[in-house]
């Protein structure tokens, strides 16, 4: 680590670095990654910052530290038994070496359209606790979004937890990457979708996400109402496809074309067909 690395070991202890104009630093896999290997100087270190780790349920949320990397919330009961939408997510993210490593909270405030957690976490409508030496305050992902790279993070905030509210038990939750390889792939579409059905598999609720087809991840509400009182079919899921692919703005890039986006994001929803 860089002389020019400080490890706080509270968030008391962090925030006179932060008056100081240092660089957040968790995994650093895109930070570094970012500055050429350079490690910015200065940096600040959250690891030894206790209270932006642990997962647990807390004032009627599922609470996930910011600093819990991918690995740590795979392992963890309440993300794979209630989440199992972000944790298929975070088990394509990256490979075991990034999954040891990264956050989510880096995954988050990175704010890349192809970030693995963020079609998820938009479609539990996850909320954000931000932290600073003022206080406390709690926005919702959707809208801490402002494009590639672009966040609502104040100086001298810090993500201190993601706080998803628990999707009913019953619930189905569907996470898919398609990307260019099997293995560390950067997702060229994603879908996430969480979906809440009677005991007849009438849709009641439909929460609809699509990563790498925009600026920012985006939720389709045209097509999660098309679906609200339909089944699960073919022929429901076809008409709903077609209404996302009128919802996204992808565009060309070296991964794949619009037009191939598009296509394919219609056409991930008929995996839920029953
Ligand atoms: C080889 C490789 C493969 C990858 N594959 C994938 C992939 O498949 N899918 C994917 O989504 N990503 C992938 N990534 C990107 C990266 O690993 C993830 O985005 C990871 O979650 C970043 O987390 P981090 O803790 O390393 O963030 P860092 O690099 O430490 O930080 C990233 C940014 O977030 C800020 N930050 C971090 N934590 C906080 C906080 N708590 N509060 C405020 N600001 C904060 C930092 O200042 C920085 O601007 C890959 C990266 C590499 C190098």
């Amino acid at each position: 680590m860089s002389r020019n690395a400080r490890c706080p070991g509270s968030l008391d202890e962090l925030w006179p670095l932060l008056e100081e104009g240092v660089t957040i630093m968790a995994g650093g896999t895109d930070l570094l990654v970012r500055r050429r290997g350079q490690v910015p100087a200065p940096v600040a270190c959250l690891e030894r910052i206790e209270s932006l780790r642990g997962v647990r349920v807390h004032e009627g949320f599922i609470s996930l530290g910011a600093c819990e990397t991918h690995a740590s919330l795979l392992r963890h009961a309440l993300v794979r038994e209630r989440l199992p939408v972000l944790a298929g997510a975070l088990q394509v993210l990256g490979s075991p070496l990034i999954r040891n490593m990264g956050t989510i909270g880096g995954n988050i405030v990175s704010a890349s359209p192809a970030g693995d957690t963020l079609a998820p976490l938009y479609a539990l409508d996850a909320q954000l606790e931000l932290v600073s030496k003022w206080g406390a305050r709690r926005v919702p992902l959707a809208g801490f979004i402002h494009g590639p790279g672009r966040t609502g993070l104040k100086p001298g905030e810090v993500l201190a937890a993601v706080l998803v509210p628990p999707p009913e038990p019953s619930a189905l939750q569907h996470f898919e990457k398609v990307g260019r390889r099997k293995a560390l792939a950067i997702a060229v579409v994603s879908l996430a979708a969480v979906i809440l059905t009677d005991g007849e598999g009438v849709v009641l609720d439909a929460r609809l996400a699509l990563g790498s087809v925009g600026p920012t991840v985006a939720r389709c509400p045209k097509a999660e109402a098309l679906l609200a009182g339909r089944r699960l079919d073919r022929e429901a899921l076809l008409a709903v496809g077609e209404a996302m692919r009128s919802e996204i703005a992808p565009i060309d890039d070296l991964r794949a074309s619009a037009a191939y986006r598009r296509e394919v994001a219609g056409n991930l929803l008929l995996r839920l067909a029953s």
